[in-house]
């Protein structure tokens, strides 16, 4: 086995602690030697205010993860790709699409890997979605991704903020796995509810079409109360697949041929070691554009204001 890779982590906040330290914890192609919060702390390390602190401070640092909000990252992302650091990015990759183009970029003139990792990929089902939507004729295909903001994003404010995506923060997740499991897709129109007190949008509705015709619908909702849905329904010819929990569970006319637990964030970092020692990048824009065209393309509907 190689040397392990010495990792930082910077923006240390609930996706740090319930995730990147318990994976990076299990994984000995890691150590994790630093972390850079403003006001968040990792126990038994070294702990820094920015990432310019901690790259000054622990020059033996090999790659940073950088986990605070998309708005924020990619100056420190710009920082450490120039200091010749390999770089994780929590999703979504950064707040525009040119932003993570211009990273990729800097990666490759800098000789390290840039990794935009996008974890619902790596839900335990999607690859056998995926393969089952390639041995068959798609009809049609809908994303039913509803969840209740407040309980799992309290007090986020970031996330209402300009670059925050609002309800595409999850909604994002489904694109990341729709992506990879149907033909290419284009926005044809859309519809975003921003409440009257937010600067991003509470539900959406979209309508894609494949490069061949078929019809994909999204539907987006950040109020849903009671049972949460996480789901990418398919018509086909094979039947009707229904990939559900997040990429977590796979039936097809109803029977269950595919469920695990998940084991995204640990499958990331494995992705990750893997393309730093192989020096290369792992950078797919696709979910994040099709963001970008929703804003670009969607109508502007107005609703109720939103209060945590
Ligand atoms: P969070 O709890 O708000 O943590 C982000 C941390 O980033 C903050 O605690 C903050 O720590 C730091 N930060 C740096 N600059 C900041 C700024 N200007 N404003 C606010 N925070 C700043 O958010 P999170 O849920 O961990 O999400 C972080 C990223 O992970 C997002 O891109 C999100 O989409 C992604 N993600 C989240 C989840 C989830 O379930 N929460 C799941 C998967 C991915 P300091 O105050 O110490 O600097």
């Amino acid at each position: 086995m190689s040397q392990p890779i010495k990792i930082g982590i910077v923006g240390v906040g609930k996706i740090v602690r319930d995730q990147h330290l318990p994976a990076l914890a299990k994984d000995q192609n890691y150590r994790l030697v630093a972390a850079a919060s403003r006001h968040g702390k990792v126990e038994n390390i070294p702990n820094f205010p920015d990432i310019e602190a901690m790259l000054d401070a622990v020059p033996e640092l090999e790659a940073v993860s950088l986990c605070m909000p998309p708005q924020f990252r990619y100056d420190a992302a710009r920082t450490a790709l120039m200091a010749k650091k390999h770089v994780f990015l929590e999703k979504p990759p950064g707040a525009t699409v040119s932003e993570v183009e211009d990273l990729k970029a800097l990666a490759a003139q800098n000789g390290v890997s840039l990794f935009a990792s996008w974890h619902s990929r790596y839900a335990p089902a999607v690859e056998a979605a995926r393969a089952f939507l390639n041995s068959t004729k798609i009809r049609s295909a809908a994303i039913n991704w509803k969840e209740d903001v407040r309980r799992w994003h309290p007090n986020q404010e970031w996330i209402w903020a300009p670059g925050g995506f609002g309800v595409f923060d999850p909604g994002i997740n489904a694109l990341s796995i729709a992506t990879h499991i149907l033909p290419p897709m284009l926005i044809t129109s859309a519809v975003l509810d921003f409440p009257e007190n937010r600067a991003s949008p509470v539900a959406a509705r979209v309508i894609f079409r494949t490069s061949n015709g078929l019809p994909v619908t999204m539907d987006l909702d950040w109020l849903q109360t009671g049972p949460q849905s996480w789901d990418i329904l398919a018509d086909t010819d094979k039947g009707a697949m229904v990939l559900s929990g997040g990429g977590s569970k796979l039936a097809i006319d109803g029977k269950v041929i595919h469920e695990e637990p998940e084991a995204e964030y640990p499958m990331l970092y494995r992705r990750f070691a893997e393309i730093v020692r192989a020096r290369t990048s792992d950078v797919d824009l696709a979910p994040l554009q099709h963001v970008a065209d929703a804003f670009m393309l969607g109508k502007r509907n107005v609703v109720e204001a939103f209060f945590d």
